[in-house]
């Protein structure tokens, strides 16, 4: 589908928002890394390319924090598939919503969970926010912005504002982060050739959240586009 499209697509939608998948390949078109992942409905054959350990997250046309309905099940196996979409269906119905379809991804190595945002602000263009996420980003507030296009010194000043970026380093004995990989990835999104330069006036908000870098690689596993 072109952008506009999906904005089409979304606009009749109750949450305004690309779904995942749509944002995903979005994502893809501008050499950012996401997971291999599947749509399929409730009860359909998993195709055989997808690699164990799976997560399994939930389509639903009002649902926009999966993991507060239980929409998010990772660590799944094929023999489990069934067994959790129907959980989760469950699960969504306690929250008032309903399950379209699966969203099965395979489950990327552990690493750094980090917070990529962006909102369309009148007159400046697009501001940029990175952060660490979990309880870095939501009790420290330890983020840092930037205005689009940012050049890669720029990003890379970004992320040396934050405080936890010691802990990217490898602090604590923890994974030391593609920190490369982690700017290249900003590029394609807020650099001058990047995917926000690319979008027009309606998509007002993205989150990727989290991307998840590793050694090895920095991968957006979450991916919400909101239209205004
Ligand atoms: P939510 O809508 O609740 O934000 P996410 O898609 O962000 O749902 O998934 C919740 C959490 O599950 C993420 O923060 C991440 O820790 C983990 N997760 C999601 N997708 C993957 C994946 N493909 N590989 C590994 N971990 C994942
Ligand atoms: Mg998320």
């Amino acid at each position: 589908a072109t952008i506009a499209e999906l904005i089409a697509q979304a606009g009749n939608r109750e949450s305004a928002m690309f779904t995942e998948a749509e944002g995903k390949s979005l994502l893809s078109a501008f050499g950012i890394d996401t997971p291999q992942g599947v749509e399929i409905a409730v009860g359909q054959k998993l195709p055989a390319h997808l690699r164990e350990p799976l997560v399994v997250k939930a389509i639903s046309a009002t649902l926009v924090h999966k993991s507060d309905a239980g929409g998010v099940r990772v660590g799944v196996s094929r023999a489990e598939l069934n067994e959790v979409a129907l959980q989760m269906r469950a699960s969504l119905a306690e929250f008032g919503h309903e399950l379209d379809g699966l969203l099965v991804e395979e489950m990327v190595q552990a690493g750094h969970e980090i917070i990529v945002g962006a909102v369309r602000t009148p007159g400046l263009g697009w501001t940029v926010m990175v952060g660490l996420g979990g309880v870095l980003v939501e009790v420290f507030e330890d983020v840092a912005f930037g205005l689009a296009p940012l050049a890669n010194d720029q990003i890379l000043d970004m992320l040396q504002e934050l405080r936890g970026m010691k802990v990217l380093n490898g602090a604590r004995g923890g994974v030391k982060a593609d920190i490369p990989a982690l700017v290249t990835l900003i590029s394609r999104l807020a650099g001058p050739e990047g995917l926000l330069a690319s979008l027009p006036d309606d998509v007002v908000e993205i989150d990727l959240n989290p991307v998840i870098v590793s050694d090895a690689r920095a991968v957006a596993v979450d991916a919400r586009f909101v239209v205004g």
